[in-house]
This record gives structure tokens, sequence and C-alpha cells, in this order.
């Protein structure tokens, strides 16, 4: 039986630990987007002998109890030899009810190989792998500085596709960057992953602040609703592939406010909700260090200083600190992944959310 969701729904009163982790597998990666927030990331990152090891991984995991999700990312986590045993191992100690996998599909018969095998195993959690496009052709090419990227990353999606006859379980996406220079050219991206064959959700993050072009970020907010009025509309009309776990209309709902909030934050440059970070969300890199969240500089400790307990190094005093300054408001972002928790354990937004998931 699948992991199921709702065994999380106390965390919506008591938000007293961590229900999801980000975990950076690593900072390698095959592709040299100058859009890329994760510093050092890309080919010329240190290799896996710097990077927090499968033994390292086991004596973690139980200490972060049960998941509702678990997110890995990078660099390109399809380069790890290993991301199939970690995946076992989280999946094992922590029953996580999704698995996101976020991928720029360079390596295709690689990634639907691992695919299979962390299918096989880790069979009561849903495994989402979103693919990145980010253009058509030569643009998405030139954006991720990887010539012939984009029918390689085509192709992975085509053969996850055809591994979803066989895995109830997996669920694949579709996720564009929107940037400075793709954000008035949308439409036509938008159309294309709609028709492709397979489908799949398609999804659309926000750049962040790079350390290799600072202007990256720069959106224009009409052009983020504009193509979030366009997901939302082919949504309703039924014209967009969908979710298929438990839960899909909720999920698809929660998107639909997701984007609203996202929005209106990019207009206010202000948070507009409260944030659950170190509470709900924790990120732990490829060298152990956890954060509260992506966008924060300030490491709440390095779980290599605690015995690999993820509790005890929460208990600590800079780490409850780091945490108490979050819920104080201080700063602002549009990070999708922690709109998610901010959105679905707050009650305030539910109105909202109902709203939302009668309309679609
Ligand atoms: S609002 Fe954004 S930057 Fe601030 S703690 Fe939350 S996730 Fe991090």
């Amino acid at each position: 039986m699948r992991h199921s969701p709702w065994r999380h729904w106390p965390a919506v009163l008591a938000k007293r630990r961590p229900i999801q982790l980000t975990f950076f597998v690593t900072r390698r990666c095959n592709a040299r987007c100058a859009f890329c927030f994760y510093p050092g990331a890309g080919p010329a990152a240190a290799g896996q002998d710097t990077e927090f090891s499968l033994d390292e991984v086991r004596r973690t995991a139980p200490t972060l109890g049960s998941l509702l999700w678990l997110a890995f990312s990078g660099g390109e986590p399809f380069v790890r030899g290993d991301l199939v045993e970690l995946s076992r191992a989280f999946y094992d100690a922590n029953r996580p009810a999704l698995m996101l996998y976020s991928t720029n599909g360079l390596l295709p018969e690689r990634i639907a190989d691992m695919a299979e095998r962390i299918l096989a195993h880790c069979r009561d959690t849903t495994v989402a792998i979103k693919v990145s496009l980010d253009g058509i052709g030569e643009e998405h090419d030139r954006l991720r500085g990887t010539p012939g990227g984009f029918e390689r990353a085509l192709r992975t999606h085509r053969l996850l596709a055809g591994l979803r006859g066989r895995h109830a379980n997996l669920e694949i996406g579709v996720n564009t960057v929107l940037l400075r220079e793709n954000q008035h050219r949308l439409d036509a991206l938008l159309d294309f992953v709609r028709r492709l064959p397979g489908g799949g959700v398609h999804t659309i993050s926000v750049a962040r602040r790079s350390p290799r072009d600072a202007h990256c970020a720069d959106i224009d907010p009409a052009a983020y609703r504009h193509a979030a009025e366009r997901l939302a509309g082919d949504l309703r009309a039924r014209r967009a592939p969908t979710y298929r776990f438990a839960g899909a209309r909720l999920k698809a709902a929660q998107d639909v406010v997701q984007r609203r909030l996202i929005h209106d934050t990019l207009v206010a440059r202000r948070r507009q909700i409260p944030c659950y970070a170190g509470r709900l969300n924790l990120v732990l890199t490829e060298r152990g260090e956890v954060f509260a969240c992506e966008m924060s500089d300030a490491s709440l400790g390095n779980v290599r200083d605690y015995g690999y307990d993820v509790r005890r190094l929460l208990r600590a005093p800079a780490a409850r600190a780091a945490r108490r300054a979050i819920a104080d408001d201080a700063c602002h972002c549009t990070h999708e992944c922690y709109f998610i928790t901010n959105i679905l354990f707050n009650p305030r937004l539910y109105p909202a959310l109902a709203r939302e998931y009668l309309r679609l």
C-alpha cells in the first residue's frame, strides 16, 4: 500500500519537526547553465570523495523520522553512480509519500535505467521525475550551454514515458526555469510541452539569484502571471495532463494558489504567507551541511559534527536561533518547493484551496 501523505496531518497544527527534505546529492553537473544558483556546481565541481557517502546517508536518514516528501537536487542528481542506493536508503528509513528528482535529461539511458531500479524498490512511494526544458531546440541548448541537450532531454522524457505502463507510481513532469531571457517566449513552449507524447504536468520555477549571472532573475511579474494563467486555464479546460497520484486534484489546486502567491511576491517583494523553513523543511547538502532553505547562507550546522543525528543538530542553540529568525519574516522568496508546504500546512489558505479545487 502507498505511503499515505495524510499521516502527516498533525503537522498542520504542530510544526515540530521537518517532514520535507531537499538533498543536494552532488555539485557535479554535465550542463553549464548560466543561471545555476548553486555555487560551484558544474562540470568542474569536486568529485565523489568530498560527497556525503551512502554510509553517511544510512546513518543520517533514520534520525529524520517519517517524511512526507524528499527532493533530490544538485548538480545533476543522475551523475551520482549510487543514486539508486541513496534512494533506497531514504525510502527504507523515511517512508516518503513522494520522491522527486529534477534532471537536465542529458543522460537518457542512464536516467531511465536508474529510474526503473528506483521504481522497482520504492513501490509504495510516488516517484516523480521532472525533466528540464527552458526553450525549444536551440534556445534550450544555448540557455543550458549544452549543444544537443534539447534532443537528449526529449529522449529522456520519451524513455520515462515508456516506463509509465509498468509503474503506476511513476509521475513524469517537465519543469521550465523562467528567466529574463525566455520570459517573453513561453507561449510556444507551453504549447509544445502540453502536446508532448507521454504527458506530464508542466511546472514553472522562477530563476533565483545566480553567482554566474546577476540578471537572470530579473523577471517581469506580468510574464509570470501570463504563464500562470495559461497553465491554470489549460487545467480547468482539461487541455493539460494532470497528476496520476491520489490527491491529484488537491495538488493541482495548490499549484494554482501557489502561482498566484508567487506572482504577488514578485510584485510586492515581500513575503505573502508565513514560511515554515527549518520547521517543516530542511536542506542537506552533499557536504553534510544543514540549512533551513536553499536561499539561506547560514548553515544550521554540519550533521557530521552531530554524530549524523539531525534531531540533535536541530536542538543546538544556533539552529534554534536561525529557525526563530525565519519566523520573524526577515526574508522573502519564490521558492516553489517551500510554497507547497507553506500552503498545504497553513489552514488560513484552505478557503482559497477549496475555491480552486472546485474550479478544476
Ligand atoms: S521565505 Fe524563502 S528565503 Fe525566507 S526562509 Fe522561507 S524559503 Fe527561505
